[in-house]
C-alpha cells in the first residue's frame, strides 16, 4: 500500500493513499488507525506534499563500501548517524536551494525508512515489526561547508535539503532493491541495497539503542557511489525499484 500527502489546489493539505495514478482520502494517519476514502483524484491533478511530517531525520553516513572508498574514509567500525532537521523538508517537485555559501552541492541518492512504531532498544530480529515503510530521499549536502565544518549539521542542515517521496510503500523488501539516480541525463549512482555496510534492521537496533524512534521518523540509510555537484537548472531524479522516483528541479536562493 502507498501513504502520501498531498494538496488539490488551495485546499488543505491532506494525507492520502495511492492507487496506480489514483489518490483518495485517508481518514486518521498511516501509523495510527486510518481509513481509506474513496479515490477522490488523479494523481497528476494534486501536488504531492512530503509524504510524512517527521519529528526528527536520522542519518547515516558512509554505509556503502564504494562510497566511503570515493571519499577516502576508513570504513567504518559501527554506523556514523547524524541528524538532518525536519525543516529542509521537500516534497516531490520541489525546488532543491542552492545557497550562497556553498559552491560545492552534491546529490545524495538514499532509500528512507519511515518508522511506524515507537522503538527503543529493538533486536534486528524483531525491527521490521517498527517500520511503516519505505520511499525515496535525497540527502542534499554542501560538501565544501561539510569538510570545512567537520560537524555535518550546517553542511546537511540547508532549507531544501532532504527531498523526500513521492509516497510510502508498505509493501516493500529493502534487501536488495537497485537505486539509481539521474542528474538530467547522466546516470551518478547506481547500486543495489544489499550493498549496505549495516542492514536497516541493523540500522534501527543501532539507532534505538541510543535514541526512541517514534512513528513518523525518518532513518537515512546512505548513499553509494557516484556522488557529485549539482547546479540551478538541472533536475535531479532518483529511482528505487519497488518504489517509484523522486524528481526535483534545483535552483539557488
Ligand atoms: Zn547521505
Amino acid at each position: 500500500m502507498r501513504f502520501a500527502r498531498y494538496q488539490y489546489g488551495n485546499e488543505l493539505p491532506r494525507d492520502g493513499w495511492v492507487f496506480k495514478d489514483q489518490i483518495g482520502l485517508l481518514e486518521g494517519k498511516p501509523y495510527e488507525e486510518f481509513r481509506r476514502m474513496e479515490i477522490e483524484r488523479s494523481l497528476d491533478s494534486v501536488r504531492l506534499l512530503p509524504p510524512i511530517l517527521p519529528g526528527k531525520i536520522v542519518g547515516v553516513g558512509r554505509n556503502y563500501a564504494d562510497h566511503v572508498k570515493e571519499m577516502n574514509n576508513p570504513i567504518p567500525e559501527i554506523p556514523l548517524l547524524f541528524l538532518k532537521s525536519p525543516s529542509t523538508l521537500i516534497g516531490p517537485g520541489d525546488l532543491i536551494m542552492i545557497p550562497p555559501q556553498s559552491a560545492q552541492v552534491e546529490q545524495e541518492a538514499e532509500l528512507a525508512v519511515v518508522i511506524g512504531k515507537k522503538a527503543r532498544w529493538i533486536e534486528a530480529g524483531d525491527a521490521y515489526q517498527y517500520v511503516l515503510g519505505y520511499t525515496i530521499a535525497n540527502d542534499v549536502t554542501a560538501r565544501d561547508i561539510q569538510r570545512k565544518d567537520g560537524q555535518w549539521t550546517r553542511a546537511k542542515g540547508f532549507d531544501s535539503f532532504c527531498p523526500l517521496g513521492p509516497w510510502i510503500e508498505t509493501d516493500f523488501d529493502p534487501a536488495d532493491a537497485m537505486i539509481t539516480c539521474h542528474v538530467n541525463n547522466e546516470m551518478r549512482q547506481m547500486v543495489s541495497t544489499r550493498e549496505m555496510l549495516f542492514t536497516v534492521p541493523q540500522l534501527i537496533a543501532f539507532i534505538s539503542s541510543v535514541m526512541t524512534l517514534f512513528p513518523s521518523d525518518v532513518i537515512l540509510t546512505g548513499t553509494p557511489a557516484g556522488v557529485g555537484p549539482i547546479y540551478p537548472g538541472d533536475t535531479i531524479s532518483i529511482e528505487i525499484e519497488g518504489i517509484g522516483e523522486l524528481r526535483n528541479p534545483v535552483g539557488s536562493r
